[in-house]
């Protein structure tokens, strides 16, 4: 009895990325077989892995390996592997859906960038599996899975529907057959062999397994006796493993090429730009292990920057993939980190869990994170272009660093981080920054924000300015849990402009405010008791230079800026009572003073005390507590002034 092929659709985001692969790209058609051979790689990873657990699956004897069989006639080119195959269940889930995370990120970026098939988005993500379709009209997938009897064909033209039916008699593995398309002008044409050799060269030398192919060669002929008779040839047909098969790290580090380490950045993580710097190395010692990492050049479109992001590296141990996104090997603030290590030094069966108390995986770790801050060193002191382009994509995920190592770690981290700054554009280092620190500096001065433009016009600049100080501006989200846990650098302490305890008077300017503090102190209390419980007090200061008036924290107090980060990261967190400070200098302030001397009980002031307040706060980047009052009191004072 022979049971009829099953239909099923497509999932509606496959017919999406297959209309596109099918109409749009022409260029880039090449890495369909790098997919492929990437498939079939990690199914034989995936067997090896197994076969720990599962003996009989891979008798002893056999080689796990990927090969290619072209016919020019027929126009087919079918790519096998004796890897762990699919049942029928994994065939629906996995070629019938967008099952990797590859290609829903490619769908997602092709929703956001609205293209219509920008050829690069391709070679970006690679749609995995679907490429087949830039070069096929018809794909067959014959599959049988380990352990299992039966075996399956898939088939489809890619135009929404596939057909999944039994096959009986198939090898365990895969064969994924394309029926290519005619070949025009100047498409190549995936049944040449050097066409494939080329290929195989450039996007898949490193796979490990042994990707063959039978070619045919010319050969002398020979004569009974085995030698070889003058002037005569004969065509044979042998097998020809086209990569080298030797995985990158394992090489020495002085045969590999620039074009080579590209090569693998690029088949690892589905990034299309070179990565920024390689770093690979072996260590020796107590603990073996070989890395090969890669800081990349962009932030990817979608980093995964999920609720708790973790760094993942892939860990081999004795050339076997045991974890491809491990999170173990590298601090989460190294997550924009991509590459391999492997080990000899680990079991095979090394699970999630026994990874985080593994002693081994801890100095792996240490050893992996030391090389990378060296390998940071280094670009910043040789290449300070190349690591500004750098810092720009990944420093607010390093500067985390700052805030969850303590120590030597911490000193390290906090040397490589650049910060914005107020004295002119571009990027300052704290050695550099303390470096050229006026006499009498004895701090480094620090303004956190939303942004720069928020930062380069705060009121807090301007004692800095008067006193030639400049000032280090911490826009990043992170910036207020670093400043919780980073104190001081090389001796020097790190102070916050916006603190109320902020000291950079002499003992006799103090004497001074102090005086004149006294004087007003009457209409200071009663400004402070109309804002009521928005402030703790409103005081004089001598920091301000032209601005009325600046809001600054109490000591100890969370900064207003982190309280709105984290209202908008939706925690309920109650507004902080704020210091409001004014310039006794400042015309505004001193009619005030008038103001209240001639009528202490004006019901003028407590409109000057919130507009007073409130415009200190838009100037933080803040907002009114109450915007319709705001407006109404500024609407009343414009009128006031146009009588
Ligand atoms: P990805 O490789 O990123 O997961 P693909 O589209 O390339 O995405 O492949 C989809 C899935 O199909 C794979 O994850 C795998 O489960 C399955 N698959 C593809 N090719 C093979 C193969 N040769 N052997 C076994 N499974 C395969
Ligand atoms: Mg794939």
């Amino acid at each position: 009895m022979t049971q009829k092929a099953e239909s099923h659709v497509f999932q509606a985001e496959v017919q999406e990325v297959l209309s596109l692969v099918i109409h749009s790209l022409y260029t880039e058609r090449d890495i369909f077989l790098r997919e492929l051979l990437s498939n079939a790689s990690d199914a034989l990873d995936k067997l090896r892995f197994e076969a720990l657990t599962h003996a009989d699956w891979l008798p002893s004897g056999e080689t796990l390996g990927i090969a290619l069989q072209a016919n020019p006639d027929a126009r087919t080119l079918s790519i096998a592997d004796n890897g762990i195959g699919m049942d029928h269940a994994d065939l629906v889930s996995n070629l019938g859906r967008v099952a990797s995370s590859g290609t829903r990120k490619f769908v997602e970026a092709l929703k956001e960038a609205k293209s219509e098939g920008s050829p690069e988005l391709i070679g970006r993500f690679g749609v995995g599996f679907y490429s087949s379709f830039m070069v096929a009209d018809r794909v067959t997938v014959e599959t049988r899975r380990a352990g299992s009897d039966e075996g399956w064909r898939w088939e489809s033209d890619g135009k929404g529907e596939y057909t999944v039916e039994p096959a009986p008699g198939l090898a365990r593995g895969t064969v994924i057959t394309l029926h290519l398309k005619p070949v025009e002008d100047d498409d190549h044409d995936y049944t040449q062999e050097w066409t494939l050799r080329d290929i195989v060269s450039r996007y898949s030398d490193f796979v490990e397994y042994p990707i063959q192919m039978e070619v045919e060669r010319s050969k002398p002929k020979l004569d009974d006796e085995g030698e070889p008779i003058e002037g005569e040839y004969e065509t044979q047909r042998e097998l020809e493993t086209l990569n080298s098969m030797k995985p990158l790290w394992t090489r020495p580090k002085a045969d590999i090429t620039s074009e080579e380490y590209a090569d693998f950045y690029r088949h690892h993580t589905h990034d299309w730009m070179p990565p920024l710097d390689t770093i690979h190395f072996k260590a020796e010692g107590t603990l073996e292990f070989t890395a090969l990492l890669f800081l990349p050049a962009q932030r990817p479109m979608m980093m995964g920057e999920g609720q708790n992001p973790k760094s993942k590296l892939s860990l081999y141990v004795r050339r076997i993939l045991v974890q491809r996104e491990c999170e173990d090997l590298l601090p989460a603030w190294l997550r924009f980190v991509r590459g391999v290590v492997e080990t000899s030094d680990l079991p095979l069966n090394v699970s999630r869990e026994t990874m985080q108390n593994n002693r081994q995986v801890a100095q792996i770790r240490k050893g992996l994170v030391r090389k990378v801050l060296e390998a940071m060193g280094k670009l910043l002191k040789d290449d300070r272009e190349k690591y500004e382009a750098f810092w720009k994509h990944f420093g607010w995920t390093f500067k985390e660093g700052l805030y969850f190592e303590h120590g030597d770690q911490q000193v390290a981290v906090a040397g490589l981080c650049l910060f914005e700054h107020s004295s002119e554009s571009g990027w300052k280092t704290l050695a550099e920054y303390k470096e050229a620190m006026p006499e009498g500096q004895e701090a480094i001065y620090v303004l956190t924000g939303q942004d720069r433009a928020t930062v380069e016009a705060s009121a807090h600049l301007e004692s800095m300015r008067r006193k030639g100080y400049d000032v280090l501006f911490l826009v990043d989200p992170v910036d207020e849990w670093v400043l919780e846990r980073l104190t001081e650098f090389d001796g020097t302490p790190i102070r916050r402009l916006d603190q109320a305890d902020l000291d950079l008077s002499s003992d006799a300017d103090k004497d001074v405010l102090k005086k004149k503090q006294e004087t007003a102190s009457d209409l200071l209390k009663c400004l402070a008791a109309s804002l009521g419980e928005r402030v703790q007090e409103v005081r004089f200061t001598d920091r301000l230079a032209e601005s009325p008036a600046v809001l600054v924290e109490a000591a100890g107090a969370m900064s207003a800026h982190q309280a709105r980060m984290l209202r908008h990261a939706g925690q309920d967190i109650p507004e902080p009572k704020r210091i409001l400070e004014l310039n006794p200098d400042h015309a505004l302030v001193q009619g005030l003073q008038k103001l209240h001397k001639a009528d202490a009980q004006s019901p003028r002031i407590a409109d000057f005390a919130e507009l007073l307040f409130d415009g200190a706060l838009l100037r933080e980047g803040g907002a009114p507590q109450d915007p319709a009052k705001f407006q109404k009191l500024l609407t009343e004072l414009m009128l006031a002034s146009l009588k």
